[in-house]
């Protein structure tokens, strides 16, 4: 059996037996619940058989001097753990009478009233110990880190190039100035729960078992405010503008999300502040597109200039360079301007890509017309031979 079963099972619980239990109460309560839920008395139910042999199993243990010791020692290790994690109510005095197994509703009576869902705490549980030591000893928890705050920020296409510095503006919860955080009334302190005495939890008893949930009078927070703040009205949170100047690093692209840490939240009573995620839009730009780290831009050319070759004077987002078209160029030919892209982190720079667009005039003047008609005597048929063999075929 693995030390994980034995957090998930209560096995006093099981035999309805006190954790103080002597052996003899023990071995007189397996009888018991052995007798009651023997498949031979109850044929056909699958409940009692499930209950003798959770019986069986607990008897094994609890039975044998050393190994209930080690069931003792793991879950009052873990049940310490699982409590300041799970209430997060910090200043549990000692840190214990607080039972693992009402969480998981091993105890069967109150199961209802469970806060905590069952299977995020055996999700808590797989975590500590897939974390590795061998104790399983949780680390000690410190104060909540601050949450993240995601935003989003519009980018020209050129800034986002180049790289740019915007300031930020943001509305996020921050803790009040005026109390603090702790929600009092300036010159008032906030006072231990009279409920819980500061614990957080309440524990319930009934029968032999106890039962431990959030305290309904403070919250869970172990203290209550008797004057409130008038700033943040006991809650100990404001919401604030913060203006951060957050550097865009050349190249930048649209989709990409930049995290600047620390600058999300700030962590409850002294905590590390939560990240900051910055999704970054880029606004297209009207000539130029973008393909990672080169621009793209498209060009129309006259089929003359096409034909004889020209030298183009194209834009680039710094400046204009010159562009030889060779004689006979295609349509759809992409050129290359070398080191005109964007600059990458490393210094090494992208390209722009030029797309040659032969344009087909929608009208030509008589004059063009005759030329046009003089060219065509002069030129060759375009090669379709291979698709005029096809059209006799099916046609
Ligand atoms: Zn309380
Ligand atoms: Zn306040």
């Amino acid at each position: 059996m693995s030390s994980k079963d034995w957090l998930e099972k209560d096995f006093y619980a099981v035999l309805g037996v006190d954790k103080a239990a002597s052996a003899d109460d023990i071995k007189k309560a397996y009888r018991k619940v052995a007798r009651e839920s023997h498949p031979d008395h109850n044929p056909g139910d699958p409940k009692a058989e499930e209950r003798f042999k959770a019986a069986s199993e607990a008897y094994n243990v609890l039975s044998d001097a050393g190994r209930r010791r080690e069931y003792d020692e793991m879950r009052s290790l873990f049940g310490s753990g699982a409590f300041r994690r799970g209430a997060r109510a910090g200043g549990q005095p000692g840190g214990m009478p607080f039972d693992v197994s009402d969480l998981f509703g091993g105890g069967g009576a109150g199961a209802g009233d469970r806060r905590f869902g069952g299977a995020g705490f055996q999700d808590l549980f797989s975590s500590i110990f897939s974390g590795g030591s061998a104790g399983g000893q949780a680390a000690p928890r410190g104060p909540a880190r601050g949450r993240d705050v995601e935003t989003e920020v519009a980018l020209d296409f050129g800034d986002a190039v180049r790289g740019v510095t915007l300031p930020l503006t943001l509305r996020a919860p921050g803790v009040c100035d005026t109390c603090h955080g702790n929600g009092a009334k300036p010159g008032t302190q906030p006072r231990t729960c009279p409920v819980c005495h500061g614990a957080g939890v309440t524990t319930r008893n009934q029968g032999s078992f106890s039962f431990s949930e959030p305290c309904r009078n403070c919250q869970g927070v172990g203290t209550v405010v008797e004057e409130k703040c008038p700033e943040c009205h006991g809650s100990g949170g404001v919401t604030k503008t913060r203006t951060l100047n957050v550097r865009f690093p050349a190249g930048v692209a649209d989709g990409q999300r930049i995290r600047l840490a620390g600058r999300g939240e700030p962590g409850e009573r002294g905590g590390p502040a939560g990240d900051l995620f910055v999704h970054v839009k880029v606004r297209p730009d009207e000539l130029f597109g973008r393909t990672g780290d080169d621009l793209t831009l498209t060009v129309p050319v006259t089929f003359t200039e096409a034909v004889l070759g020209t030298d183009l004077r194209v834009p680039t987002l710094d400046g204009a360079v010159t562009l030889r078209v060779p004689p006979g160029t295609p349509s759809g030919r992409v050129l290359r301007a070398r080191g005109k892209g964007v600059v990458r982190r490393d210094g090494q720079a992208g390209d722009l890509l030029v797309t040659l667009d032969v344009v087909v005039p929608a009208r030509v003047s008589d004059e063009a017309r005759a030329a046009l008609e003089a060219f065509a005597e002069q030129t060759p048929p375009a090669a379709r031979e291979h698709l005029d063999a096809r059209v006799r075929r099916v046609g």
